[in-house]
């Protein structure tokens, strides 16, 4: 089957019969990611850099990409989206944050810059944020992969960057760090501290805290109850369980729709066995670090897994239809309209 094959015959009648019915006319998609390899120093997972193998990615994504991506995945939808690039040092930060402020001109992308403790003066800072391009931040990781150590968010962030954001109302995209996730009672903490210490910052944890089991989520959520700044994201989240855990506990109005553009554009499902996720595709993305390619399945983009699981979730915690909807748009709009730039 070609491409285009596989393309009409399975993932478009499975969006127009399965997918498109649950999502608003307009989407907004709270994490997506866009780079060029010119604004890269290194390609970790070229160099042999430790946890540089961890999620292998094409060297060029630019706008242009995820613009098609999001045509062909939700032909149907409006499609707009907070994006930043790539997160590590692999990133020239520089030339990241200016391709971001340049494409945010079009209108549909919300940018963030990249920004975290030691990467910028407080003058510097300040100077970027007077241009008024960036919507907030999404916080730098010091680190590939799963190569985190023993960081604490202390690490990651610093008054330089929190001040302005709380004085702004900035988003404050956050991966949090170490192998617990958002489980880990020392990244927990972390949160609290920045929560109540800028309660002006609209903080948002990727990837639910990267709580993709449910176990993790159990464990991490009742450390978010009582702070009305902390957002989770949806984005690689494809277990219902875990999306039915916030439902339940926080409220449906603390999820933001999020993919992380362009890894969902793989078909196939993020899954877990014992403690840990692993992603089943069908062939064509490289080898990657938690990646099992096998052709013996049906599947389609994992963008649909997400919108998916969070429909199967509110059913199971009996949400209004209302509130459901707004996952996917309205809930993320309120936090992008609140920020002071
Ligand atoms: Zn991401």
């Amino acid at each position: 089957m070609t491409e285009q094959e596989r393309y009409e015959k399975i993932d478009l009648p499975f969006y127009r019969g399965e997918v498109r019915p649950i999502l608003p006319a307009a989407v907004l998609d709270f994490h997506a990611h866009v780079w060029s390899r010119s604004q890269w120093r290194q390609v970790p997972y070229e160099d042999g850099s430790p946890g540089g193998r961890y999620m292998v990615v094409d060297t060029e994504y630019p706008v242009e990409s995820l613009r098609a991506h999001a045509r062909r995945i939700l032909p149907d939808n409006e499609y707009e989206a907070v994006c930043f690039g790539m997160p590590t040092p692999q990133a020239d930060v520089e030339k990241t944050n200016r391709y971001l402020a340049e494409a945010g001109v079009a209108g549909w992308v919300y940018p963030l810059m990249l920004a975290g403790k030691g990467l910028a003066s407080r003058e510097e800072l300040e100077e970027a944020l007077t241009r008024r391009a960036f919507r907030g931040y999404k916080v730098f990781l010091n680190w590939f992969g799963d190569d985190y150590g023993e960081r604490t968010i202390n690490d990651m962030l610093s008054p330089v960057e929190m001040e302005p954001a709380d004085r702004l109302r900035l988003i404050v995209l956050l991966h949090v760090p170490r192998a617990g996730r958002l489980a880990d009672p020392v990244i927990q903490e972390g949160v609290r501290a920045l929560a109540k210490g800028y309660p002006g910052a609209q903080i948002v944890l990727a990837h639910c805290g990267r709580c993709y089991l449910p176990d993790e989520m159990s464990k991490a959520v009742g450390c978010l109850k009582g702070l009305d700044n902390v957002w989770l994201d949806t984005s690689m989240v494809m277990d219902p369980t875990v999306l039915q855990i916030v439902m339940e506990e926080l409220g449906p109005e603390r999820l933001l729709f999020a993919t992380d553009f362009p890894v969902p554009a793989m078909r196939g499902r993020r899954v877990y066995l014992l403690d840990h996720w692993v992603d089943l595709v069908l062939p064509g993305p490289s080898p990657s670090a938690y990646r099992v390619t096998s052709n013996d399945m049906r599947a389609s983009f994992m963008v649909y897994e997400i919108i998916l699981a969070i429909r199967r979730a509110a059913e199971r915690a009996r949400i209004p239809e209302a509130e459901l909807r707004a996952i996917f748009h309205d809930n993320g709009m309120r936090l992008l309209g609140r920020v002071k730039v």
